[in-house]
């Protein structure tokens, strides 16, 4: 059900729209000033359709406007402008302050109908189209298997993490985790209880950070983790719980429980120097500490090797 804002200082006209626009199915909320309209129109769930009266006490109706399209509101308010003005250089001010069209009081209430029709159907149009974008845009930054972030997203926000990281300083670690010997489970059992592997380790890894740390799929079977404000040894111990939180629990599948483990690399931002620091040097270190990892016998956690002392921290 569509909402509506009336704003009108007339009380009888208020009563009148309302009455009409309920028997027509639109959901109506009722303000008698400029400066309450203004109030609710610029709250982040107003109400998409409003009719406002021109001349109202406080601000009038093109004041109010002139603030909601000043807003940086996602969502487009579709305004009626109700005027018992009929000049035809009072019509363009309105038009010119935003309105999306005008009645003249005393209106018709099939005409009002009509109007108020065409103005759902625009407002209808731009929801449509702000979910279509949203979609657009979810998909272009996730993976469809597991709904993690996907490979270009995570590392854009590994390089906004470090971008940050410059400015306000703080610690900042990631972690490269790949699932162990992978390619014989889709030998032995298949792709679909492959993906299913993927997808259950996604959700234990995903349920074992902090809601600030970003989990993306790097590749096929491999992850990486950005953990804002961590330092390598924060970082070991997130890691050591998130390989636990797999390698203890056999994962279940069609083909049965099936024992998985992941190997961990990890690289902390303060193992490198400020001037070579970049998310191609950071990602290096980690995917070397998954190398090792995996040439020590998989199922572990390996901290990078230091590489360069970094400028004066905390730990
Ligand atoms: P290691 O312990 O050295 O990591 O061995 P591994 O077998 O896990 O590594 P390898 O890179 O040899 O094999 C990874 C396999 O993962 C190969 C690829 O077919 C499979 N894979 C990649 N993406 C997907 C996916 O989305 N679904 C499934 N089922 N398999 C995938
Ligand atoms: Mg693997
Ligand atoms: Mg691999």
């Amino acid at each position: 059900m569509s909402r509506v804002l009336i704003a009108d200082d007339d009380r009888v006209s208020c009563k009148l729209l309302g009455g009409l626009l309920k028997k027509w199915g639109y959901e109506v909320e009722v303000v008698h000033d400029g400066f309450a309209a203004r109030r609710e129109l610029m709250k982040p769930d107003a109400a998409p359709l409003a009719i406002l009266d021109w001349m109202m006490p406080g601000l009038d109706g093109i004041e109010v406007i002139k603030a909601v399209r000043s807003a940086a509101h996602e969502a487009y308010i579709y305004i009626l402008l109700l005027t018992s003005r009929d000049q035809k250089g009072d019509l363009l001010e309105g038009m010119d302050a935003g309105a999306d069209d005008y009645l003249k009081k005393p209106f018709d209430a099939d005409e009002l109908h009509a109007r108020v029709r065409a103005g759902k159907r625009i407002v209808d149009l731009q929801a449509a189209l702000i979910r279509a974008k949203n979609e657009l845009q979810f998909a272009a930054t996730h993976d469809t298997l597991t709904t993690l972030w996907n490979r270009g997203a995570i590392i854009d926000l590994l390089k906004k993490e470090l971008s940050r990281r410059k400015r306000t300083g703080g610690e900042l670690g990631i972690v490269m985790a790949d699932i162990d010997h992978f390619k014989k489970i889709n030998d032995l059992y298949g792709h679909l209880v492959g993906d299913a592997v993927i997808r259950e380790v996604t959700r234990r890894l995903s349920l074992g950070v902090r809601p600030y740390d970003a989990v993306g799929r790097y590749g096929g079977e491999e992850f990486l983790i950005v953990f804002p404000a961590c330092n390598l040894s924060a970082l070991a111990t997130s890691a050591e719980r998130l390989r636990c939180s797999v390698a203890d629990e056999p994962i279940e599948t069609n083909a049965g429980p099936l024992p998985v483990t992941l190997s961990f690399g990890l690289a902390s931002a303060e193992q490198i120097e400020a001037a070579s620091l970049n998310p191609e040097s950071l990602l290096g270190l980690a995917d070397e500490a998954l190398y090792t990892a995996k040439a020590l016998g998989r199922n572990r956690v390996e901290p990078a090797a230091a590489m360069l002392a970094s400028a004066p921290s905390g730990g």
